[in-house]
Order: structure tokens, then sequence, then C-alpha cells
């Protein structure tokens, strides 16, 4: 099938290279002429594991190209993807700005009949708006006669497993009301539903409210979790044992239970305030929603806390060394990353920061380049020297066993935050470390 995906983000882009692996002919379309141009280069803009030579494979063989000229993008898919951000507005509303942008965009040059797939993060309705504006365009064209739906298919990949978990969805979500739009979907998504049925057709305002739950179910976990660690700590439990305890019991499950420093990327917060908005525009109270996005907001500042009650406020002065920048592992991606509020909280106590992250050095030196008070350091141990502590924010794999001998020599109090419970704290304490981490008590 010939198919046209606008926006070539994290999700544009994958989703077009594996379309384009499978077979289909794919045209991706963006505003940025050097993203483009970058892309035709086999240059990748972001970091996610397999995604390069796909790209670059696809692309050698014909099957995938990119342009920023949207007339031509249009006239070469039957199916038109919408894969453009999402961001919250000033009240947390998403601003569908993009999303109608490209709406329009589609109908300006129509020539034929098109299916248009919704797969950016919107919130339930948006389909009916997109339709409207898409008629409002072919009406002022004087181009009633085309047809036209609008489907909705919501995107649940996750960064750092991106391409992974496109071409093994666990679910392809499919919101149409129209036989014929499932039809030509089904047909779009077959070489990924051949072993067991994917496909989980449902109406359009179900499918945009499935991506927002299921995602406010995740960022729900993780509070949750947050909030018990914080009791036990508080009650001289230790939360890892918690959390094996319940993970146990197979409604509970072990998935997504790690007590940390709260979520962050492109999406969780998002989409938690997008549906607290949505909710409070129809006048209900999201109160659970409500609760989850405060202990997120808190539990990010915890690592802070810790830092600043051990020194006693007295942080003027002093360098911290921070492994871990992005707000996963993974990836590069930094955005509401707990890494920044640690680190704004830092530099704004006076101290200063010396970073390392195995991925996020060009994004941490895009957001902070011009700060005096950050270093960025080429490996995590140059990180620690001369440094008063070390601070651990994101758990990438890389960190899981270090050097401890090194971290002592290096470090000129041997003293770690861990805001990733990565060790075990009677070990960290007989090596001679003083050892904060989440929900378990501090051990010297
Ligand atoms: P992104 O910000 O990484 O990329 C969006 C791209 O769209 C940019 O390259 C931008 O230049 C381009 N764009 C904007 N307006 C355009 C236009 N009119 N025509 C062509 N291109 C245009 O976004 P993303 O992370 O890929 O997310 C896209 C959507 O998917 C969002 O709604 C997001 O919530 C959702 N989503 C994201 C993830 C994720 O992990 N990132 C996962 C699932 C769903």
């Amino acid at each position: 099938m010939n198919i046209t995906v606008f926006g070539t983000g994290y999700v544009g882009l994958v989703q077009g290279a594996i379309l384009a692996d499978v077979g289909h002919h794919v045209v991706c379309v963006d505003l940025d002429a050097d993203k483009i141009e970058r892309l035709k280069q086999g240059i990748i803009p972001i970091y996610e594991p397999g995604l390069e030579p796909l790209v670059k494979e696809n692309h050698a063989a014909g099957r995938l190209d990119f342009t920023t000229d949207a007339a031509a993008g249009v006239q070469h898919g039957q199916v038109q993807f919408i894969a453009v951000g999402t961001p919250p507005d000033e009240n947390g509303s998403a601003d569908l700005q993009y999303v109608l942008s490209v709406a329009a965009t589609i109908a300006e040059h129509m020539e034929r009949d098109q299916v248009i797939v919704d797969k950016s993060t919107v919130p339930v309705g948006t389909a009916d708006t997109v339709r409207a504006k898409v008629a409002e365009v072919l009406e002022r064209r004087g181009r009633r006669e085309l047809g036209f739906d609008v489907v909705s298919n919501p995107e649940f990949l996750k960064e750092g497993s991106a391409v992974a978990d496109c071409q093994k969805p666990d679910r392809i979500i499919i919101g149409t009301e129209s036989e014929e739009t499932e039809e030509v979907m089904r047909e779009l998504y077959a070489p990924f539903n051949r072993n067991h049925e994917k496909i989980i057709v449902m109406d359009v305002r179900s499918a945009e409210l499935t991506k927002y739950a299921a995602n406010c179910m995740l960022a729900t976990k993780i509070s949750f979790m947050n909030e018990m660690a914080n009791l036990a700590e508080r009650l001289g439990a230790d939360i890892e044992a918690v959390r094996q305890g319940i993970g146990s019991d197979p409604r509970i499950g072990y998935h997504f239970i790690y007590p940390g420093v709260g979520y962050g990327g492109s999406c969780f917060p998002k989409d938690v305030q997008a549906l607290i908005r949505t909710a409070s525009d129809i006048d209900f109270d999201a109160k659970m929603l409500k609760a989850v996005e405060a202990r997120n907001a808190e539990q990010k500042t915890t690592l802070f806390q810790k830092i600043h009650t051990h020194y006693q406020g007295d942080l003027a002065g002093k360098t911290f060394a921070v492994w871990g920048l992005a707000f996963k592992p993974n990836t590069d991606d930094m955005r509401e990353a707990p890494s920044r509020v640690l680190m704004e909280a830092l530099w704004e106590a006076g101290a200063k920061v010396q970073a390392y992250d195995p991925e996020a050095m060009e994004e941490a030196q895009r957001l902070y380049g011009n700060r005096d008070e950050l270093s960025l350091c080429g490996t995590k141990e140059a990180a620690l020297k001369g440094a008063t502590a070390l601070v651990i924010v994101t758990e990438w794999q890389s960190f899981r066993a270090p050097d401890f001998d090194l971290i002592n020599e290096r470090l000129s109090e041997p003293t770690i935050f861990d805001g990733r419970n990565l060790y075990e704290p009677k070990r960290m304490a007989h090596k001679g470390f003083t050892y904060y981490s989440i929900g378990r008590n501090s051990s010297t």
C-alpha cells in the first residue's frame, strides 16, 4: 500500500520505517527541512535501538522516502497518518494546532478518497474536529465529492524499545465505525497480525480514550508505588521487599511497580494532565488523576530533599556527580525528566553538577549548554572527579555494577543518593558508603 506519514518524531519515523520494512511504500512528511535532509542522508535525529539500519535499508530499497513537500506527500498515500505532536497548551489541554494543521493540509491537496489516521494522542472528540476541518477545506475548494474517513489508531510504543514495540505490538487499536475503513486498516496491519489476533476494533471515541486510559493507568501504578515507598521509608519498612511481596500476586504483577523519582517523558505527564482537563471541561472532578499528578510532582523533588537534609541545607559551592539525565534508560529524551528538577534545584541552592548520560549528552548540551554550573562529562567515572557525592537518576544498565572502589576514591565524601534502588543498602554500608535510596532506610 502507499502510505503517507505526517511527522517524523518518535512515533511517525518509527511507524513509517516499520511499515516500509514489511513492504508498504511510505513517504514521511515533516516541516523541519533540516531533519528531512538529514534523514535522506541516513542521519537519525533521535536515539532508538534498531532504528538507524531500518531507515537506511528501506530508504535505499526505495520504500521509504522523506519530504517537506506536503502536496507530494498527500498525492502519494491512500492512507494518511497524522503523527505530529500534541503538547500541553497553557491550561493543560492537548494543543491540537499541529494535528488540525495537518488535517487542513491533507484536505488542501487530496485528489481522491482518503483514509486519515490519527496516530497522535488526542482528546476524545478530536476525530470529529479533524473531520469538520477536512470537510471545511474541501467545501472551500469546491471538492465536496471527495470521500474521506477519520480513524483513531493510537500508538503504544515505548521510547527506548519503539522499533520492537511497533514490529510486535501487544494490540492494534482501530477506532472506526465504517466497515470499509476497518478493512483498509486490517490490510495495512496484516503483516503485524499474523500469529494471533491483535487488532481490536471499537468506536472512535473509545479508541481515543483507550490511549489516555492506558497511560494514566501506568502513571497511576508509578505514583502508587512512590506513595508506598514514602510510607515504607517513614515506617521502617523496605519497599523492595514490599514490591516483591505484592508483585507475586498475578492480579498485581511485577510490571511498572518500581519506586523511583517520578515519571517524566513526553507522554505520561502531558496525558495525565490532558485527561484531567478533559474531565474538568465536562464538570467531572478526576480526583485520582489529580492525586497521581501531585504525587509525581513531589516525587521528582525527593532526591533533592534527601541531599538537602543530609547536608543540612549547606549546598553552596558543593559539586555533585549526576549519573543519568534521560527520563528513562535507552533514550536521549529529557522532556520532563526528573534529572532536570534535581539539577535546577541544586543550581538554585548554589551547587554545581558534573553529569554523565550514555545517550542524552547532546540533548543536555542543547538544554543547558549555557550554564556554568553544569559540566558534561564523557564518562561516568569522569563525572565523579572532585565531586562531593554521587546522585543516580536514571537506571541505565551500565550503572548497575560500577567500580565502587573508584567511586569511593573519587568522591570527597563516599555518599550516594540513588533514585533507582540499584544497589543493596547492606552491601553499600559494608563498602563504606553513606547510601540513600527510595523507600528503604538509609545506610551508613
Ligand atoms: P515529536 O515531537 O517527536 O515529533 C513530531 C514531529 O511532527 C516533529 O518532527 C515536527 O516537526 C512534526 N510536525 C509538526 N507539525 C507538522 C506538520 N504540519 N506537518 C508535518 N510535520 C509536522 O512527537 P512524538 O513523540 O513522535 O509524538 C507524536 C504524537 O504521538 C503525540 O501526540 C504523542 O503524544 C504521541 N505518542 C508519543 C509516544 C512517544 O513515546 N513519544 C508514544 C505514543 C504516542
